[in-house]
């Protein structure tokens, strides 16, 4: 079985990226999602010690707000803390220490958090953590950790699925007025009583079904290819993702092949 890989559409600057999987089953297809979803690690704050918080954010919501922001991960410099050297007593090379103090009337951002490592921060500045009024602080000190997201979904480096690949036909349309009025993702391109398909659009659309009901003279099926579509929420590329997730899949098929 020949598997092949083609490149559909990449938005780096997003995140997303999808391609096509020929020569193979949706049993694969799903492998890869579950160990995107699952096993490959990231960083996210998994302790931390509020010093002061007289914020209108109980501690706890503030600590869940501060675990659940996505952490830049350099995937180089960092081990599980279950395989690190220092057997999970804690490291530089395992834990990623982060402070953030303010005491400023207004919004504190995620800006304002310093790391101890400069690769790693916080993915997106601009988010907002908590509103202060005059005379309030926080001044919290954050233990980030590599974990996977089968333990926490604040692990989980990004979203991932897939869908077989769509075939639209369209022999004689019957009724064009009504598919051009139901056609809101632009996959129809309709002039007049000719009916034609955009097929930049169609990977896209989620209408595919509706339109083939509409009218008997569209007819929708699937081939054996599967697009396969993945967005990262920031702390490593899709391109690192996969990466990871090709490595984790050698490993688990050697360790299966030991224990035959
Ligand atoms: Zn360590």
């Amino acid at each position: 079985m020949a598997i092949k890989l083609e490149k559909l559409k990449e938005e780096k600057k997003k995140g997303k990226l999808s391609f096509l999987i020929k020569g193979a089953d949706e049993a694969l297809a799903n492998t890869i999602r579950r160990l995107i979803i699952e096993e490959v690690p990231t960083l996210a704050v998994e302790d931390l010690e509020i010093k002061d918080n007289n914020s209108a954010l109980y501690d706890e919501m503030l600590g869940l707000r501060l675990a659940l922001m996505p952490l830049k991960t350099d995937l180089k410099s960092y081990n599980l803390k279950q395989q690190c050297k220092c057997q999970g007593e804690g490291c530089a090379q395992c834990e990623l220490i982060l402070t953030l103090k303010a005491g400023k009337k207004g919004m504190v951002f995620a800006s304002e958090a310093a790391s101890s490592d400069p690769k790693c921060v916080f993915v997106y500045p601009e988010t907002p953590i908590v509103k202060l009024i005059a005379k309030q602080k926080v001044d919290v000190v954050m233990k980030a950790v590599l974990g996977q997201g089968k333990e926490h979904a604040k692990w989980s480096p990004g979203a991932a699925f897939y869908k077989k690949e769509p075939v639209l036909t369209i022999s004689k349309a019957q009724n064009p007025e009504l598919l051009a009025k139901k056609c809101s993702d632009g996959v129809l391109e309709i002039s007049g009583s000719k009916v034609k398909v955009n097929q930049e659009k169609l990977y896209e659309s989620n209408l595919l079904e509706l339109y083939s009901e509409l009218d008997k003279g569209v007819q929708l099926s699937y081939t054996d290819n599967i697009i396969f579509t993945m967005e990262s929420w920031g702390q490593l590329s899709c391109r690192e993702i996969l990466q990871q997730t090709a490595q984790i899949l050698a490993e688990k098929i050697e360790a299966m092949e030991k224990l035959l």
